[in-house]
């Protein structure tokens, strides 16, 4: 712990949530802050960031969770794809539990399908190289943190000639939903703390519209409580100034050009193009798709399968979480009909997901 202890420091804590104290009284008004970043949701819950904070400010979470976001019709299209006898799924193990309309990739295993849990795209590669026989179909899901490195591997699949590595391609990027939330008026969003991971790829500049088109302040943060703390109290700053801004917190990690090289490789590979989001539904050019030259890798437009109709689970409120607008002691499946062992949502399921933390960390 010798480096994190720094961002730990509890008489810095003391400090900061003093001055944080001081601004919200000269505020005029309550603040309310979204994170957008799984990783800040459950950090706000094992630190207990939410209740260090004083009256006044009111943190929210929104979509930040990339399994949770996905839609249901995603999973029945992995769900038809596994039930084919040529298919391997090969996936981070989030989405294995992940419940579709009528069943997940779980459930699919338990009857025989080939579902394998990767800890990364290439691992998916190798294995369609070990079974040329099978199609092997990795579950793109993920923000422009996770992007990169699938595109890397459908370059190497492409390089090695291999012609049974494919994704089944849900990928999404992240300013689209933050406009969106921030033009929503019952939510009342004073500031973003930005994503951390997203940052360090996208960088700042991302950011900007949302401050020259929207006036809301956006701070790039950490995840140890020093780094939270901070980058509320940057952000309150903002508000009180009534001077919006791009601030980055996470200097330490995030480069004021973010990561060209990865975003280069992201951008020959996809192209934007909508999407459907778990609760917001579409958004204009928030999705990421393979391009034209790479169809050859699109497991959606390779493969035939029969997609049953999407239904969501009639009591779960995991669309209105997303959005900000609840939380997840709101639902009455909560804990009881729904918890991490026998999940009904996408945020029950994903180790990062709002329902995850307030069951893991809650009090
Ligand atoms: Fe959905 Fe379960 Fe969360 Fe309720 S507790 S919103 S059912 S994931």
């Amino acid at each position: 712990m010798k480096y994190l202890d720094a961002f730990r420091d509890r008489e810095v804590a003391v400090r900061l949530l003093e001055r944080i104290g001081r601004l919200v009284t000269e505020a005029s008004c309550p603040m309310t802050f979204m994170e957008v970043c799984g990783t800040h949701t459950m950090a706000i819950h094992q630190h207990g960031i939410r209740g260090l904070l004083p009256e006044g400010i009111r943190l929210i979470s929104g979509p930040g969770c990339p399994v949770c976001v996905t839609p249901v019709g995603y999973v029945d299209h992995a769900v038809a794809l596994a039930r084919r006898g040529d298919v391997i799924i090969a996936t981070f193990g989030d989405m294995v539990r992940v419940p579709g309309s009528s069943s997940s990739l779980h459930n699919e295993k338990a009857r025989g399908a080939d579902v394998r849990i990767v800890y990364s795209p290439l691992d998916a590669v190798a294995l369609a190289r070990k079974i040329p026989e099978k199609k092997v179909v990795f579950l793109g899901v993920g923000f422009e943190t996770t992007t990169p490195t699938v595109a890397g591997a459908v370059l190497a699949s492409q390089s090695a000639g291999l012609d049974n590595f494919l994704i089944l391609c849900a990928h999404k990027t992240i300013p689209g939903p933050m406009a969106v939330l921030a033009s929503d008026p019952e939510l009342q969003v004073s500031g973003y703390i930005c994503p951390a991971h997203v940052s360090a790829i996208i960088g700042p500049a991302a950011y900007q519209p949302l401050v020259d088109e929207l006036n809301v302040p956006c701070v790039i943060t950490g995840f140890e409580p020093l780094d939270m703390l901070q980058g509320i109290e940057m952000l309150a700053h903002q508000v009180i100034e009534n001077r919006p801004r791009t601030e980055n917190q996470y200097s330490r990690i995030v480069r004021a050009d973010g990561n060209p090289r990865a975003r280069a490789i992201m951008e020959q590979v996809f192209e934007p193009c909508d999407a459907i989001w778990r609760g917001i539904g579409e958004i204009p050019a928030s999705g990421l798709r393979l391009r034209d030259e790479f169809r050859a890798f699109d497991a959606a437009r390779q493969i035939a399968v029969d997609i049953e109709p999407p239904v969501e689970h009639p009591g779960c409120l995991c669309g209105e979480i997303l959005k900000g607008k609840t939380t997840p002691r709101n639902c009455p499946l909560f804990g009881t009909t729904c918890t991490p062992e026998d999940p009904v949502g996408a945020c029950m399921v994903s180790s990062e997901g709002t329902c995850a933390a307030e069951y893991k960390y809650g009090v």
